[in-house]
């Protein structure tokens, strides 16, 4: 079989685990990216320059039969040249919905997936409305490029209003209402070209200052599980979406309220590189590269636990029977994301106290 070349526009960690996935499959990966360190860029080749640099981007394409991305904050209008060279999976419209929280709700409120009360912010004024009319507690955010929980303040009062301003105040901003949720949930699932698609089980997730601590899965619950995939098969089909696609929700009431959704492979869908029949990874490839997409079958229970800020003592975590180390090649950082692990167990309790047991040996900072 002839070997397929795929451009990433981006070579962080997601980038690296495509790539890794990509071996296998007689896939290969060449990156863009700002630096030749970047924790793909020890895995595959790396083409070294800004991920808007129109001549870079060009030359990524010409190498490559289908171009991705591994973070979904590349202007459109940077992509859009590409389009004529190459196919860009997922689509540019799906990338251009997910980097502005108010259009990406609203194309959840048009497919009739419920969102929580919202309104655009630009000025003090508008927020000073906006906590009347959908009240507090509420969380600040900003529109476009927050992530794990940056650009974001809660207000749980009238004098957080000049704090929160104080902040982030601007221009392009959303208040939300506050969701007083009993869990935070994801589905990660993909379409292939050919239009089927396939989920992988739910995800339950813990987050703390925004940021995603660890998760397990699968969560077992049918009710969820079928508004989650109902709801992402509908964006796929609106978006005519080619890839892996993420959606993040709270659990209130027993509902499902989007949060947002990323149009690459997620964080929450880690666990199925070990936990599942087929990788979130490998199946982003076999869809975007037009193959057959394969099964998303949980192999028992996982858990998986992101290292942030500092990496954890590697040998006593893998003494941990079942326990998959993942380390990014990353420098560390406070709250940076340099890698993750996976407990992979044949039953929930066994599960249970395995993360336990490796909670202990984690600190994140
Ligand atoms: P986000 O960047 O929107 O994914 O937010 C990061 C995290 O902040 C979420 O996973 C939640 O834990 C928390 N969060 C964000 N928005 C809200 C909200 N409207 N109500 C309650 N918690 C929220």
């Amino acid at each position: 079989m002839k070997e397929l070349h795929v451009g990433i526009v981006g070579a962080g960690q997601l980038g690296r685990m495509l790539a890794l996935a990509g071996y296998p499959l007689g896939v290969r990966c060449l990156f863009l990216d700002r630096s030749a360190a970047a924790p793909g860029a020890q895995v595959a080749p790396i083409l070294v320059g800004d991920l808007t640099d129109a001549g870079r981007l060009a030359e990524l394409a010409a190498h490559s039969d289908v171009v991705t991305f591994d973070w979904e904050n590349i202007p459109g209008e940077a992509l859009r040249p590409l389009e004529k060279m190459t196919r860009i999976r997922p689509p540019r419209a799906a990338l251009e919905a997910s980097q502005d929280r108010v259009a990406e709700k609203a194309l959840f409120a048009k497919l009739k997936i419920p969102v929580a009360a919202h309104a655009a912010i630009d000025s003090k004024e508008q927020l000073i409305t906006a906590t009347r009319k959908i009240g507090l507690p509420g969380v600040l955010k900003t529109r476009r490029l927050g992530y794990d929980g940056k650009g974001q303040f809660v207000l749980r009062n009238k004098a957080h209003i000049d704090e929160a301003w104080a902040a982030i105040g601007g221009m392009g901003l959303v208040y939300e209402e506050f969701q007083a949720f009993s869990r935070e949930v994801s589905i990660v699932g993909a379409r292939s070209a050919a239009g089927r698609t396939v989920f992988y089980p739910l995800s339950a997730n813990t987050h703390h200052g925004g940021i995603l601590r660890y998760g397990i899965a699968p969560l077992a619950n049918t009710r969820f599980e079928r508004a989650a995939r109902m709801y992402m098969q509908r964006v796929m089909q609106a978006l005519d979406y080619i890839g892996i696609l993420a959606i993040e929700f709270f659990a209130v009431k027993g509902r499902l309220i989007a949060n947002e959704m990323a149009p690459r492979v997620h964080n929450s869908g880690h666990w199925s590189i070990e936990g599942c029949v087929t990788s979130q990874f490998e199946n982003h490839l076999r869809a975007i590269c037009g193959m057959p997409l394969g099964s998303t079958r949980a192999l028992g229970h996982t858990a998986m636990i992101n290292f942030l800020g500092k990496m954890p003592d590697r040998d006593r975590l893998l003494a941990i029977d079942g326990l998959a180390y993942h380390d990014y090649g990353k420098q560390a950082r406070p709250g940076r994301k340099l890698g993750h692990c996976t407990i992979l167990k044949k039953h929930a309790k066994e599960r249970n106290m395995a993360l336990a047991n490796a909670l202990k040996l984690i600190e994140w900072s």
